[in-house]
């Protein structure tokens, strides 16, 4: 640390992202990307249609919005996009968060939101999930609040059907809502209908998951267009061209394609189940995920040493050192190719212990 640093931020604890390594070839089941590259066609159509290189990027990314607006049936003053959906939630804690409006999300969760919190200086709580790892929204309502949900959960993968988010909405006029929707393509059910129907609701999605652009950082957001201005005005003020021309055509590029991303989700989906039934003929217990990962924990080892173990082996997944999920592992649903050497690698272990 320097001596220049800002007292604001010298106790600032920043996000750990996982291991993304490059000596080395690894089985990478650690940070939820899609295992699949995106299609050939989208990246040509990028090449073709992203704005001249020396001029900036449209600010308005109009096209992208126009498709995605069409994609979701929404109006484009509904939506706004930006680097990655880690940009987006933290412009949502600096345009709603304050003193007079805290930020509530669960304890166990996507962790970049305690550090948006504390590095915008958002007083914040974090309400306990149940002990079966679910989240009671009773807790969350009637309160003046902006409140982050990750729907799935991560890393448990839980899912809230909308119908109980369009009830917090009613219950707390007071409190936005921010829907973070990064895994909802693996078989939940989005809130972007209710965005149309409640000022409260702003749904964050990303296409870092299902539409295989994790490295291009590309995310967006639904709400009704007052929330939308309220995130403009933050973006404006502090990165107008947040979103790159290549990646604005890319986005276009890989909505015109909806029926491959449907396909790829929907190998996930029996991925995941395969894996899970792999899982536990080894003897884990796993949470009942709807998203493109797996939350595991086996009765005789912990999740960090099991983690380190198969790390040995080439094989990464994801370990969060919380005293009440430390038995557990994340694991990425890959192809099938890749969950039978997981399996493989799990056996071995096992049968060593
Ligand atoms: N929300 C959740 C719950 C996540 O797990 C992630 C991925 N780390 C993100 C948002 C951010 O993803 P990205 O910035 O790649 O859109």
């Amino acid at each position: 640390m320097s001596r220049f640093l800002s007292e604001r931020h010298t106790a600032l604890k920043p996000y750990v992202p996982g291991e993304q390594p490059r000596d080395r070839q690894y089985l990478k089941l650690n940070t939820n990307e899609s295992p699949f590259a995106p299609e050939q066609e989208a990246i040509e159509y990028a090449l073709a249609h992203a704005r001249s290189y020396e001029l900036y990027c449209d600010t308005e990314a109009v096209a992208l919005r126009q498709a995605l607006a069409e994609r979701y049936g929404v109006p484009p003053e509904c939506v706004m996009v930006s680097s990655g959906s880690d940009e987006m939630l933290n412009f949502a804690f600096v345009a709603f968060g304050s003193e007079a409006r805290p930020a509530l999300f669960p304890d166990i969760t996507y962790g970049f939101y305690k550090v948006y919190a504390e590095v915008n200086r958002i007083p914040y709580t974090e309400i306990p999930l149940e002990d079966d790892l679910t989240i009671r929204l009773e807790r969350y309502a009637g309160r003046k609040a902006v409140i982050f949900l990750a729907n799935p959960n991560a890393p448990t993968g839980i899912f809230l059907p909308p119908e109980d988010i369009a009830r917090l909405a009613q219950r707390s006029p007071d409190s936005v809502i921010v829907v973070d929707e990064a895994y909802v393509d693996f078989g939940g059910a989005s809130c972007v209908p209710l965005t149309q129907r409640y000022e409260n609701i702003l749904v964050v999605q990303t296409f870092s998951k299902s539409r295989s652009l994790a490295g291009a950082r590309l995310g967006f957001c639904v709400g009704c267009p007052q929330l939308i201005g309220d995130l403009q005005t933050i973006r404006y003020s502090l990165n107008p061209y947040n979103v790159n021309s290549f990646t604005q055509a890319l986005g276009v590029g890989v909505l015109r394609d909806e029926e491959t991303v449907r396909r790829n989700c929907a190998a996930i989906v029996e991925n995941r189940a395969y894996l899970t039934a792999g899982l536990k003929a080894l003897g884990f217990v796993c949470t009942d995920s709807m998203a493109n990962f797996v939350f595991a924990r086996h009765l005789r080892v912990n999740g960090g040493a099991l983690c380190q173990m198969l790390r040995d082996r080439g094989v990464l997944v994801r370990h969060f050192d919380q005293r009440r999920i430390s038995q557990y592992v994340r694991i990425t649903v890959g192809t099938r190719e890749q969950i039978d050497r997981l399996l493989d690698e799990l056996r071995a272990i096992l049968g060593g212990l």
